[in-house]
């Protein structure tokens, strides 16, 4: 076992926290405050490399490792989630099916368009009626000559107001079994698929949407994979999308972190920096060890995923544990700033109200317990 990062993770870490400064930190007020994401930065990171670090060379990847993805995702969380969100939602969500499942064709024209950010992708699987329910999707996929129709509706979708392409998951069987749930990727924008832009409390920058499928209609080669029944890949893919998001709990809580310890070695309160009083230290040492222990497991996590050997419980253990870090993290970070942690000129307040969408997204905290619990039986 070696806890050591290598010379190139270390040098993608450099990378990233320097273009998070150059490229990301004078985009990150406006963006929020317009609550719009600028999409320009998609081609940025294509150019970089950044999306690709987890997938092979052969496929058009940098060919690096999932250790090297979670570094890319805490640096540009520690920084801002809403870019982070996007990224993530791109790059994992829309891109790891068609990697996994798709047919050449679709790898050409939506992967590796995807990894060079000349695509911009979402991942539309959440309903109004079925969010932590998933397997009884309502989402319908008719098959009509020469494709399928699709009617349904979907609700809190990243980037789908921003997106060239969207998987979608629907039922190609009337039956309310996982069999009968398929992917389809779809071209972006579609005169049968209406997208609105929803207003949010967290990852203001990152848009987010409703959208009604009005019996659209999609060819057959959209289908992912050229086959029915893709509820295994979806599985699989969230599964590693837990140990993804959590390195991105882990880079908003190391943003809170920061913040709050050099507000506490500056601020004064009777001539004295507020980090002589041992309440804010003690608040401050615990942030810091929640903080590694939480990227302990988010390694573990990402280990296992390049050993081929992530289980779901395991990866629910993990976003248990980050996101719930996260929130505990940043909300101590508002704590120590006092007043000045309301104050929208201080990072700590968005990253505490950014925190909160991870205990929710890709299955809420108490999806995690129940997973981690069935694992016992
Ligand atoms: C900002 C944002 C971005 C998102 N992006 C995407 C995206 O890109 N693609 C996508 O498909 N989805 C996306 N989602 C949706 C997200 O995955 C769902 O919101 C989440 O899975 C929870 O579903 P829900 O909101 O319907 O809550 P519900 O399922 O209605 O849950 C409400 C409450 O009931 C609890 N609960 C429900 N079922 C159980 C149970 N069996 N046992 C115990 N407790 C239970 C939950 O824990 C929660 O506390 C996004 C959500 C947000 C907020």
């Amino acid at each position: 076992m070696d806890f050591a990062l290598s010379t190139e993770h270390q040098q993608v870490r450099d990378l990233v926290r320097k273009f998070c400064q150059s490229e990301i930190a004078p985009l990150v007020q406006h963006a929020e405050e317009t609550e719009t994401f600028p999409t320009e930065i998609f081609r940025k990171w294509g150019d970089l490399g950044l999306f690709g670090m987890r997938y092979p060379v052969e496929d058009g990847g940098s060919g690096m490792d999932k250790i090297a993805d979670c570094i890319v995702r805490e640096e540009l969380s520690a920084m801002a989630q809403s870019f982070a969100t996007s990224w993530s939602a791109h790059s994992h969500l829309a891109l790891w099916p068609v990697w996994r499942a798709g047919t050449p064709d679709q790898k050409e024209r939506y992967f590796r368009a995807g990894l060079e950010g000349r695509k911009i992708g979402a991942f539309a699987l959440s309903e109004p009626d079925t969010g932590s329910n998933i397997r009884e999707l309502k989402t319908k996929a008719v098959k009509v000559p020469g494709g399928y129709r699709l009617r349904g509706s979907k609700l809190y979708i990243s980037n789908a107001p921003i997106a060239n392409f969207m998987l979608v998951a629907a039922r190609t069987l009337p039956d309310l079994t996982s069999e009968a749930i398929s992917l389809f990727v779809v071209d972006l924008p579609h005169s049968e698929i209406a997208i609105s832009k929803l207003k949010k409390e967290g990852i203001r920058a990152s848009e987010t949407g409703l959208i009604q499928f009005d019996d659209a209609f999609v060819p057959d080669d959209a289908l992912l994979g050229g086959r029915e029944g893709s509820y295994p890949v979806i599985l699989d893919s969230l599964s590693e999308n837990r140990v993804g998001v959590s390195a991105n709990a882990v880079g908003m809580a190391r943003g809170a972190f920061e913040a709050a310890l050099d507000f506490a070695k500056t601020r004064l309160v009777s001539g004295k920096p507020i980090l002589n009083f041992q309440a804010i230290g003690h608040r401050l040492a615990d942030m810091a060890a929640e903080i590694d222990s939480a990227r302990c497991m988010v390694y573990y996590g990402a280990w296992c995923v390049d050993r081929n050997a992530l289980d779901y419980a395991t990866a629910a253990k993990v976003k248990l544990i980050a996101t719930e870090t996260a929130v505990r993290v940043t909300e101590n970070a508002i704590r120590i700033l006092g007043g000045a942690g309301i104050m929208r000129e201080y990072p700590v307040g968005r990253f505490h109200r950014d925190s909160l969408v991870y205990i929710i997204g890709d299955g809420t905290s108490d999806i995690q317990r129940n997973i981690i619990a069935r694992s016992f039986r």
